[in-house]
């Protein structure tokens, strides 16, 4: 049988005049206009010249389409390669060049534009698609036929190429096969309770696997309704919430909707989950949601790679400042960096991950991909962690910003979260800077809130006692904001290169 992750959508979805994507425009899709949309366009990807296992890369703004799209390449076979719309057309060269999809889509403003540079670049199809429905590939969409016949797919072949956010360096296409997307929503959709009565509010960007795949395939593979919206904008959020049961957010989300005085236990009456991902959430804000709403927030982690790891349960303790548990399925262990023997509870280790929902290899970089996996199978997230008592996943940095001062360790995590609980400080990165004595300085960049008065002195004398002196910052700057990617991801690649003079 076909492994092919559009077949499961169809055969989990339920009334074909149920709503799957509901807009506040004219281009909503019930299921069955949802089916019908992506055999058209399968039919407009067969006929540009994309066949099974080519890649379509796509850079357009946020509509249904682009749904449509992705259920489109499923169904032809091909991978689709979703792309950050922030991508400069510099950068486009770079991801073009290195996927050669057999078809670009571009935004309608751009299409000259990415002709050229496919054309440079000899590649040949460009279209064009906007959010309105427009564009020259919606133009072919709207002229093929309404049946396809599905290609097959097995297992392990690509359902995409997903490129990680950039965060600690340049971006790598991750290899995603249709057991790997499947896998991990249908275990999402356990998880969480997700049934065809859901209503999700879908307020996320869809190049990313946070709102392209965990929101859309556990919503789908639910038979559910998602209430999209094609930009996160807080009055639309909580207008939606009177009719919605579910939102899934970046950390962002919850702290911009706390900053709204609609946000009300009343106006979240109605609400059955909050889901936040992709970037740490306070528990400062944790806790405010709670009082403010009575909700628990549900966070959970995971990456580009791996699809999801672990969540905080459904039924029980939603602990704070942790991610949960390992999902069902999926195996999670703590390791010894260097060697990758696990460690016991309580230790800070690399965090390891084995199971479905694992990708395939970075796109042509078989080395890169060698490196970051065991040789028993466990890939390498990367990031730092433990394994609490019961079991709930604490994580406290990335491996790459990790410091080590003096020769010790010092984890970000422990040091921003005494700068966090100082009065006035609304949230801080902590860095290490290339120091002529100590190899690296511990160094932390406070945001303030409004008005504060919180000052390097300030902030060095309340921590005094509090920290070991080898964890204590050498230096603090004071700022309005963090610096944050489109995901809510505080960017310290970026902090370490403006501050990387610092102590010379
Ligand atoms: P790059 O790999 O290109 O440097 P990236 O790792 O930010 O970028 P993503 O795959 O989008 O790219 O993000 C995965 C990372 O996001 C994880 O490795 C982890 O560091 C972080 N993350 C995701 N969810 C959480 C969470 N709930 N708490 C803390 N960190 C999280
Ligand atoms: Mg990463």
């Amino acid at each position: 049988p076909s492994a092919n992750l559009f077949e499961l959508i169809v055969a989990r979805s339920g009334r074909p005049d149920q709503m799957a994507l509901e807009t506040s425009d004219a281009t909503s899709l019930t299921y069955a206009a949802l089916f019908e949309r992506s055999a058209r366009a399968a039919n407009a990807l067969v006929a540009l010249g994309v066949e099974p296992g080519d890649r379509v890369a796509a850079q357009v703004d946020k509509s249904t389409d682009v749904i449509v799209l992705a259920l489109a390449c499923l169904r032809a076979g091909a991978a689709l390669l979703p792309l950050n719309t922030a991508y400069t057309l510099p950068e486009l060269e770079y991801f073009l060049s290195d996927a050669e999809p057999a078809l670009t889509v571009c935004r309608p403003a751009s299409l000259a534009a990415v002709r050229d540079l496919a054309r440079r670049l000899g590649l040949s199809a460009v279209e064009s698609l906007g959010a309105a429905r427009d564009g020259t590939l919606a133009e072919r969409i709207a002229a093929s036929a309404p049946d396809f016949e599905t290609v097959p797919r097995r297992a392990d072949d690509l359902a995409a190429i997903l490129y990680t956010s950039g965060t600690t360096g340049r971006s790598k296409g991750a290899m995603l096969t249709h057991e790997n997307l499947a896998s991990n929503a249908l275990t999402l959709v356990d998880c969480w309770r997700f049934t065809d009565a859901d209503r999700l509010i879908h307020a996320l960007p869809v190049f990313h696997t946070h709102g392209l795949f965990v929101a859309v395939n556990t919503a789908l593979l639910a038979g559910a309704t998602m209430i999209y919206q094609n930009r996160f904008d807080p009055d639309a959020v909580l207008a939606a919430m009177a009719d919605a049961t579910a939102l899934m957010g970046v950390p962002t989300f919850y702290t911009r909707l706390l900053d709204h005085p609609g946000l009300t236990r009343a106006v979240a009456a109605g609400m059955r989950l909050f889901v936040s991902g992709s970037a740490p959430l306070l528990a400062e804000t944790h806790a405010a949601w709670r009082e403010r709403t009575g909700f628990a927030i549900l966070e959970r982690y995971g990456m580009t790679e791996t699809n999801m790891i672990t969540s905080n349960p459904y039924d029980g303790e939603r602990r704070a400042g942790t991610v949960g548990l390992p999902l069902p399925g999926v195996g999670v262990r703590i390791a010894e960096p260097e060697r990758g023997a696990p460690l016991p509870a309580g230790e800070i280790g690399v965090i390891e991950v084995k199971g479905p929902n694992v990708f395939k290899g970075y796109w042509r970089m078989p080395e890169k991909t060698a490196q970051e996996f065991r040789p028993d199978g466990w890939f390498i997230t990367g990031d730092l962690g433990l394994f609490d008592p019961d079991g709930y996943v604490h994580i406290v940095g990335r491996a790459k910003d990790l410091v080590i001062s003096g020769g010790f360790n010092v984890y970000p995590k422990e040091v921003e979260s005494e700068i966090d609980a100082i009065e006035g400080v609304l949230e801080s990165a902590v860095i290490g800077l290339p120091h002529p004595d100590f190899g690296e300085g511990v160094t932390a960049v406070v945001a303030i809130r409004p008005g504060a008065a919180v000052t390097e002195e300030g902030v060095l004398a309340a921590l005094e006692g509090r920290l070991a002196k080898f964890k204590a910052p050498k230096r603090v700057f004071v700022v309005d904001e963090l610096p944050r990617n489109s995901m809510g991801k505080v960017q310290k690649a970026l902090l370490r290169e403006t501050l990387k003079d610092t102590f010379r």
